[in-house]
């Protein structure tokens, strides 16, 4: 699993920190996400998923395969 956050959506509602405080932090100036780990175990996933999920300006984006999403690899459906 590989997460991506982008700091320029973030509205520092710090939902994900709440969510999974062992993969997502704010830094103290502007309370924007900190990423402290880019490729979490995937004892992390149920957490940094819902995290995705409660976001509330999509910030976070969550690779399951750890490279890239399933509908962008070639011969998928
Ligand atoms: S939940 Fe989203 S908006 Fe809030 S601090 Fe985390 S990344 Fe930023």
């Amino acid at each position: 699993m590989r997460v991506e956050v982008d700091r320029d959506r973030c509205v520092g509602a710090g939902m994900c920190v709440l969510t999974c405080p062992e993969v997502f932090d704010q830094d103290e100036e502007q309370g924007r996400v900190l990423l402290l780990a880019a490729a979490p175990g995937p004892e992390r996933r149920p957490a940094v998923t819902e995290a995705a999920e409660v976001c509330p300006s999509g910030a976070i984006t969550v690779h399951p395969d750890g490279t890239r999403a399933p509908a962008d690899t070639p011969g998928r459906a």
